[in-house]
């Protein structure tokens, strides 16, 4: 399943990441970003920052980052789709069914004319034989 880029930019503007990763960790203000202790490293002093302003997080420590899909995976282990879903269905944003590109489907139409072609020539070679029987 195929989701349209503008579909996650939308997603991405409507979810807030401090909210999304408030849910797993517990932050708490420091300068302009938000700060707590990593999900995904042991530590005792958090070195894990969530920006609000860019939609971020970033681990000091261990170097990971991403955007709040980026955090769902990471941490719930769900594939990006998934993610996607579940970001979508907190904003009440409907997921595009998936979309066929053009030429994926031109494609789909030829294999199946191929296929059929491959069939009535089968059943030709069938019928020629059982009329030499
Ligand atoms: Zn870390």
């Amino acid at each position: 399943m195929a989701i349209p880029p503008s579909f996650i930019q939308e997603l991405l503007s409507r979810v807030d990441i401090v909210e999304v990763v408030g849910r797993y960790v517990p932050l708490r203000k420091g300068g302009v970003n938000l700060m707590g202790l990593c999900p995904f490293h042991g530590e005792k002093t958090p070195s894990f920052s969530v920006s609000p302003g860019k939609q971020f997080f970033h681990c000091f420590g261990c170097g990971k980052h991403g955007d709040a899909i980026g955090f769902l995976m990471e941490h719930t282990g769900v594939s990006f789709i998934e993610a996607v879903k579940d970001l979508a269905q907190q904003v009440g944003l409907a997921v595009p069914e998936e979309d066929v590109p053009p030429q994926e489907r031109a494609r789909a139409a030829a294999q199946r004319r191929h296929q059929a072609t491959l069939t009535e020539v089968l059943r030709k070679a069938e019928d020629a034989f059982k009329a030499q029987l």
